[in-house]
């Protein structure tokens, strides 16, 4: 099936549940705003084909807290251009949707542990709004981000997911921003991907796709080759978040399927 036909099928589905997919992107590098690449375009199909969501709520890599999770309940998130030496254009870039605080405030009593709280301090970071502006360019969706907190283990950010997945039926779109394989030390632009990276990437779409959550969250298990695709967790946590989000009725697809610069996976997947 070719991904027009099978974001056609995902928008059948939607109408049969009356429930939100979910969604996780693989963002890479924020110069995709502003330069011809081949995954916006793909983005642009899938918002396109989304159902309009009430509110999104991003779990995105680039809002790391410690020691608790964050939810953001302002009312106009301000665009965050948390990342050095672009050029001027992607300073410019704004995403001017507002908040949702009603729901925020929601979510953060439905996550119901005294860790989690609202918090104004942050907005969108490039993890959100890089994505939302291919996805959703006109900005008038109602959209807030939640935290990843970095103290917490694989299996905190898949249950987070679980806890997150009743907003589905309320017509919020949980949207994941992060790759699932992310090592900055050794990308490169002139080889081809890393063994290791193809062999993350294609184990963690086989156990998505046998919905074997125990391997993707056991970090004794994934061992070496988590360390090698993720020296740091961030950008996988959202990819576990959006998995814990899924449930066995769900259909998986996947979308954007290559590995960038030999060590950044830019694979993204929905459940719907
Ligand atoms: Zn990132």
């Amino acid at each position: 099936m070719s991904i027009s036909q099978s974001l056609a099928a995902l928008k059948n589905r939607f109408e049969a549940s009356g429930r939100m997919p979910v969604v996780f992107l693989g963002h890479g590098n924020p110069m995709a705003v502003i330069e011809d690449n081949p995954y916006s375009p793909v983005w642009a199909a899938l918002g396109r084909a989304l159902p309009r969501p009430q509110a999104i709520l991003a779990v995105s890599a680039h809002w790391m807290t410690r020691g608790g999770t964050l939810v953001d309940v302002s009312a106009r998130p301000r665009t965050i251009h948390d990342f050095h030496g672009f050029p001027p254009e992607l300073y410019a870039q704004d995403y001017p949707a507002p908040g949702a605080p009603e729901i925020a405030r929601d979510v953060v009593a439905l996550l119901a542990d005294d860790q989690t709280r609202g918090d104004e301090s942050w907005g969108l970071d490039h993890g959100a709004w890089a994505v939302l502006k291919s996805l959703y360019p006109a900005a008038d969706i109602p959209v807030f981000q939640l935290s990843i907190d970095m103290t917490k283990d694989l299996d905190h950010h898949f249950e987070i997911g679980r806890a997150l997945s009743d907003l589905r039926r309320r017509g919020i779109l949980i949207l994941g921003s992060g790759n699932i394989v992310h090592n900055l030390h050794l990308m490169r632009p002139d080889i081809p991907p890393y063994d290791w990276a193809e062999e993350f990437d294609a184990l963690f779409t086989e156990r998505l796709q046998a919905r074997d959550f125990k391997t993707i969250t056991d970090r004794q298990k994934l061992g070496r080759l988590l360390t090698l695709a993720h020296p740091t967790l961030d950008h996988y946590f959202p990819a576990l978040t959006i998995a814990g989000a899924s449930d066995d009725t769900d259909e998986l697809l996947f979308i954007t399927e290559t590995i960038d610069l030999a060590a950044i996976a830019m694979r993204g997947f929905i459940y719907s």
